[in-house]
């Protein structure tokens, strides 16, 4: 009893310890300056750059006294992680003696230069000024670690035209545009109380731990995040008894140490259990405004990985670090709330006569049947290849699922039926309270769905757990906010708002009911289908990444300021770039690891057996030695294999790495590479299975799952 009192009072304590959140500000600023600041995170007001250095001032107060020696603008470029310049507080000497200073010019703008960052030609090595903006609506934390304790400001990324370098610029503009938009809706059935709609995300992080020593023997998984060897351990995942079974003793340790760094960080982080396969577990935070959700995930994954080094373990981001078990993904929970509390997603008891929800979800069906390349765009990354469209959930096919009770609300409305009526189902017992009725269908129904509706809520399940989610809530934010615009535009003229509302619903579900999908996203029946309908099914990132530069990507994020051409033409350059560079530090690392482990290893294992081969002939010349005659030809048949691999390969990798076009490139990587990679990994696997443990040189798959 005392325990758990005393657990509870630290948890309390310690939440937002390291934060320089509304309560220290409140408590720290002057009354008129924390107003102002108040004003821009709250109704994005511009900044008065007046009182930068009072709240500059007050924030390096406040650091110093928790131990902090240094600052950093905070940022995420487009390499998806995030990056930092560090810059202690100390002036320069005067008298041998420096004091510790921070200005608001120091807080509000950075100039990290940062040139070699990806910016797709957006910056010339002449113009190569980068700036960092400070974010006030997301707030400055104190990060603890081996360095020490550094205030981390987060900052917006830009070039010295004011194009985005990173993947917060396009996002906060995103959440502009659809607070804009979501707002003239609101208005049109009478809202006047709230002043402002904001995205709200929560998203589930998977993740792998693996031990570090074993980890350190494993060099596919130092250069690359994933094995690229392997053969697979007699058991996998298919008992189920991993998934929410208990956690092990060392895994829980890291994970008790986790909560306690994102509690002092100030996130949320709620829910922790085991995943599917094993030494695969999950954490997810309670949801927070998009913008703030974003930076926290980012920080999460960086916390995940430093507290794991403490426990002897590193944790594995990648979204496939075994072949055979379950990967890794991110479900992007995603919803609209105002200010007033208010969820725009809400479908209430009666969906069936709830007419703002139904054009919400009618404008959100648009949206992602309009988009849906776009859509899983969002989610590509390089290790996500592994997951979608792969032998792996969910497909490459977007779709949206609204479980039995919404759907038949479709339905009907698409029939044109005299009055909606809602289906109560038997199996549904709570009858009349919609919202857990829903719940109950939707969560544990359909996990094959990319696109989910849970309740109050869409799940977006596509997003990679390495991935940023910056991406997938800008291009969510984008889309849902134009089909927004454009119901907004037609109601505003209506003469008969309800008349003009119902058949805009009704319009608006009958074009786009063929996105709704029900059934088992995983199905080759689901490929055809989705095909019959006219739904785009982009398997590879190199397929998505041309969905940027359509006309219909280009207006609409043009519209609303989100990216300009430049922006997205950098982006998609980017997005090449970078499939190829990863391509080719796997085909390096397998190239490496073959030469020099695996060859080796058999020849060592194949001399070892012929030397015995002859010496039991020599002292029993009438000894059976098939066994031994056998095994020698079968790793010998697969060693000449391995090598002829290992040659084409590396030739493969210099063709293709000499060619000018990234996209060109990146093609002949997934065409050509990826086949060869497969080719070289097949005989090394399969000598796994036949080579002396002992000769082995790296922990094999058993060691490295099962072993944590
Ligand atoms: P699941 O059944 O998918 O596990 P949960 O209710 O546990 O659903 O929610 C998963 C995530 O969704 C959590 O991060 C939760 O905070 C988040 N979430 C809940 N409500 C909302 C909302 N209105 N907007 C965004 N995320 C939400
Ligand atoms: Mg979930």
């Amino acid at each position: 009893m005392d325990n758990s009192m005393s657990d509870v009072l630290n948890v309390s304590e310690m939440f937002g310890k390291n934060v320089f959140n509304d309560a220290v500000m409140r408590d720290r600023l002057p009354k008129s300056v924390y107003k102002k600041l108040k004003k821009t995170i709250e109704d994005g007001a511009e900044l008065d750059p007046s009182i930068a250095d009072v709240v500059a001032h007050a924030m390096k107060d406040w650091a110093i006294e928790r131990g902090a020696t240094h600052y950093t603008h905070w940022f995420q470029p487009l390499t998806g992680v995030t990056a930092e310049k560090h810059d202690s507080f100390i002036s320069a000497p005067s008298d041998g003696k420096v004091i510790m200073e921070f200005s608001g010019k120091e807080l509000i703008k950075g100039e990290p230069d940062a040139s070699s960052f990806p910016s797709g030609g957006l910056r010339a090595t002449f113009e190569a000024r980068g700036y960092t903006a400070w974010d006030c609506t997301s707030s400055a934390f104190l990060r603890e670690d081996a360095i020490g304790v550094t205030l981390c400001i987060p900052t917006a990324f830009c070039s010295y035209k004011g194009e985005a370098l990173d993947k917060k610029t396009p996002l906060l503009r995103s959440v502009q545009a659809v607070n804009e938009q979501a707002l003239r809706i609101l208005r049109l059935f009478g809202n006047t109380e709230a002043h402002k709609v904001t995205p709200s995300v929560g998203p589930e992080q998977e993740y792998f731990l693996v031990d570090r020593e074993k980890y350190l023997k494993r060099r596919d998984l130092i250069y690359t995040g994933r094995t690229l060897f392997g053969a697979p351990a007699p058991k996998g995942q298919e008992l189920d008894d991993q998934y929410f079974g208990v956690i092990r003793e060392r895994v829980g340790a890291f994970m008790k140490d986790l909560n306690v760094e994102l509690w002092k960080l100030g996130i949320p982080a709620t829910t922790q259990h085991n995943e599917v396969a094993p030494a695969q577990h999950e954490m997810a935070p309670i949801y927070s405004m998009c913008n703030l959700a974003v930076d926290q995930n980012q920080l999460a994954m960086e916390t995940m990985k430093r507290v794991a080094t403490r426990h002897g373990l590193v944790c594995l981001l990648h979204e496939k670090p075994y072949a055979g078990v379950n990967g890794s993904g991110k479900h992007n929970n995603w919803s609209i709330g105002t200010d007033t509390g208010e969820n725009l997603l809400d479908p209430g008891d009666t969906p069936n006569e709830n007419m703002q929800f139904l054009l919400v979800l009618s404008c959100i069906m648009r949206a992602v049947d309009r988009h849906a390349d776009l859509l899983r765009q969002s989610a590509s990354c390089v290790g996500n290849e592994h997951r979608l469209g792969a032998q792996e959930a969910p497909p490459a096919i977007i779709s949206i699922f609204l479980g039995d009770q919404l759907d038949d609300v479709v339905s009907q409305i698409v029939s044109n039926a005299d009055s909606i009526k809602l289906l109560t189902s038997s199996g549904l017992d709570t009858g009349v309270s919609t919202v857990p009725v829903i719940k109950k269908d939707a969560t544990d129904r359909n996990r094959t769905s990319p696109f989910a509706f849970t309740g109050n809520k869409f799940e977006f399940r596509m997003v990679g757990s390495s991935d940023s989610i910056a991406d997938a809530n800008t291009t969510l934010n984008a889309i849902v906010a134009e089909s927004f615009c454009e119901a907004a535009d037609e109601l505003e003229k209506a003469a008969d708002f309800d008349s003009a509302c119902t058949k805009l619903i009704h319009d608006m579900m009958t074009e786009h009911q063929r996105i709704v999908f029900n059934g088992n996203g995983y199905s080759d029946e689901w490929v055809e289908e989705a095909e019959r309908r006219g739904l785009p099914n982009l398997r590879s990132m190199v397929d998505a990444v041309p969905a940027l530069l359509t006309p219909k990507a280009e207006a609409l994020f043009t519209k609303f300021g989100i990216y300009t051409k430049a922006e997205l033409e950098a982006r998609a350059e980017i997005m090449y770039e970078t499939y190829a560079k990863v391509l080719k530090i796997e085909a390096k690392t397998m190239t490496h690891m073959a030469g020099k482990h695996y060859v080796p290893a058999a020849i060592t294992y194949t001399t070892r057996l012929a030397e015995s081969i002859t010496a039991v002939t020599a002292a029993c010349p009438q000894a059976d030695l098939t066994v031994q005659r056998e095994l020698l030809e079968k790793v010998s048949l697969r060693l000449t294999a391995a090598t002829k691999a290992l040659n084409s390969l590396t030739e493969l990798v210099e063709q293709v790495d000499a060619m000018e076009d990234v996209k060109e490139m990146a093609l002949a990587y997934h065409d050509q590479i990826v086949p060869a990679m497969a080719a070289l990994r097949k005989p090394v696997d399969e000598m796994e299975l036949l080579v002396d443990k002992s000769i082995w040189p790296v922990p094999t798959y058993g060691d490295l799952m099962f072993e944590v």
